[in-house]
């Protein structure tokens, strides 16, 4: 008997919770937050960051992007996406009709790796339960990534953007399916004209995708095909037939 209920209460503890209100599920991502401030798991970044940029916007978006890492604004501010590139991110909402209220962004990595190099591939494996939380929490159903790193690690493959941009897939992440749709990141399209009009191409393709709501979730039945109305013209069948009387 007490070891039904040890067990009982092991399984319990590994449950996640997951919030079935709006008000729920911001209270879940603040209290994500008020984790992720504290964190040290990766002592390089823990050191030299001014804040951990957590993620901002709408928590009951349909879309989300992930990015690489804070640069030095995003690390002052807080918040991600505040630099040349954000201000980029920004124009191309805009020009499909949206606002960073409508979404939400984050990055793979919620510190800033000092000098802005490369994410470590430790710090990457160390961030992602954040990042994997925050997809539960806030139940997204297109996450497009932006450039390699984040591209890479949603889709546990080293395959790079240049190949995949542009191309949705659907994927389990967790538990749920979402509409992976990797695009190149903003960063590198700053100084490179063709990289800008490649990604407003990719962009000008999100609306179509949120318009296909989610993806079947795992698990969920197949929906059974609607019948076609029989011609009842053409099905005309004598009562004695079918014997009725
Ligand atoms: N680049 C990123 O990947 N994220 C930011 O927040 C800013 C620049």
């Amino acid at each position: 008997m007490r070891l039904r209920l040890a067990k009982l209460a092991a399984a319990r503890s590994t449950l996640r919770f997951v919030p079935s209100s709006s008000e729920e599920r911001r209270e879940a991502l603040k209290d994500l937050y008020q984790q992720a401030r504290a964190c040290t798991r990766c002592p390089q970044l823990a050191s030299t960051r001014t804040t951990v940029v957590f993620g901002s916007g709408n928590a009951n978006a349909d879309l989300m992007f992930v990015g690489e890492a804070p640069g030095k604004n995003e690390d002052e501010q807080g918040l991600p996406f505040v630099g040349q590139a954000g201000k980029l991110l920004d124009k191309l909402l805009e020009e499909i009709g949206l606002t960073r209220a409508d979404v939400f962004v984050v990055n793979t990595l919620k510190c800033r790796p000092p000098g802005n190099r490369d994410p470590a591939p430790v710090e990457i494996e160390n961030c992602q339960d954040y990042l994997m939380r925050q997809l539960e929490l806030i139940e997204p159903t297109v996450v497009c990534t932006l450039g390699n790193f984040a591209t890479k690690l949603l889709r546990a493959d080293p395959t790079g953007i240049t190949r995949l941009h542009g191309r949705e897939e659907e994927r389990v992440i967790g538990t749920r399916a979402v509409r992976l749709y990797p695009i190149f990141h903003p960063a590198a399209a700053l100084y490179t004209p063709a990289n800008v009009e490649a990604l407003r191409r990719d962009f000008a393709r999100l609306p179509e995708l949120l318009a296909l709501g989610p993806p079947r979730q795992p698990g969920a039945e197949e929906p059974v095909p609607e019948l076609p109305e029989p011609e009842m013209a053409a099905v005309a069948v004598d009562d004695r037939q079918l014997g009725l009387f």
